[in-house]
């Protein structure tokens, strides 16, 4: 097959989930509710996952229910010494460098946060561009609209010329209906959700060799 574009989801897809990065972030999401909004603890995780489930992210509920401002809330959720949850990765720069593939972070998080992670895993020049919650105008994966929007934004036609990374089975899975070739990063076993299962980022260049072997031809 004939691949373009690679599309990486950020928060553990890059990075192992064991960083404890992400689980930080979302503990600020939670006494973001509590600190500014004045919610009761006892209903936040509930309230979360009724958002995450609806609408594709905590901020999503968040804006349309609480008209909370979007600049504030990321800024505050994101606030977190991201070097002392992960480190420089050179053999994921190395693998991203020789892809031969055009390559877009592609995340439901802010750039600032994008950028930040990037610059300590020592990656921040391997992505042509990083399209994030604003980018896609507040839609959020796994709205279909993010998707388009990505796709819009990358200046591809075919979503079956592109690849599509993500730890979350439901991303992949409303990616993989509109055509993309999806990858699941995850330790769990793999699943038929998606076209290729691999437990970590770095795997990849193991699974799909040809990514990188038939550049010459594929382009
Ligand atoms: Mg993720």
């Amino acid at each position: 097959m004939k691949f373009e574009v690679a599309f990486f989801d950020l928060d553990d897809t890059l990075y192992d989930k064991q960083s404890g990065l992400w689980e930080a972030i979302r503990q600020r999401m939670s006494l973001y509710m509590h600190e500014r909004l004045g919610m009761s603890w006892d209903i936040i995780p509930t309230l979360r996952r009724h958002y995450f489930e609806t609408y594709g992210t905590t901020l999503r509920g968040l804006q349309l229910h609480h008209q909370v401002n979007a600049d504030d809330y990321l800024a505050y959720v994101h606030d977190l010494p991201i070097h002392e949850f992960i480190q420089p990765d050179p053999e994921l720069r190395q693998m991203l460098i020789t892809l031969p593939l055009r390559r877009f972070i592609f995340t439901n998080a802010d750039r600032d946060h994008a950028r930040r992670v990037l610059q300590v895993l020592g990656v921040e020049d391997c992505f042509e561009g990083i399209i994030d919650v604003r980018a896609i105008q507040f839609y959020c994966k796994p709205e279909p609209q993010a998707y388009q929007l990505a796709l819009q934004i990358a200046q591809v036609e075919h979503p079956e010329r592109c690849l599509y990374l993500d730890d979350s089975l439901s991303n992949l899975a409303a990616a993989r209906r509109m055509g993309f070739y999806t990858v699941w990063v995850g330790q769990g076993e793999p699943d038929s959700q998606v076209d290729l299962s691999i437990r970590e980022i770095k795997e990849l260049r193991q699974k799909m060799p040809t990514l990188w072997d038939n550049h010459r031809e594929a382009s």
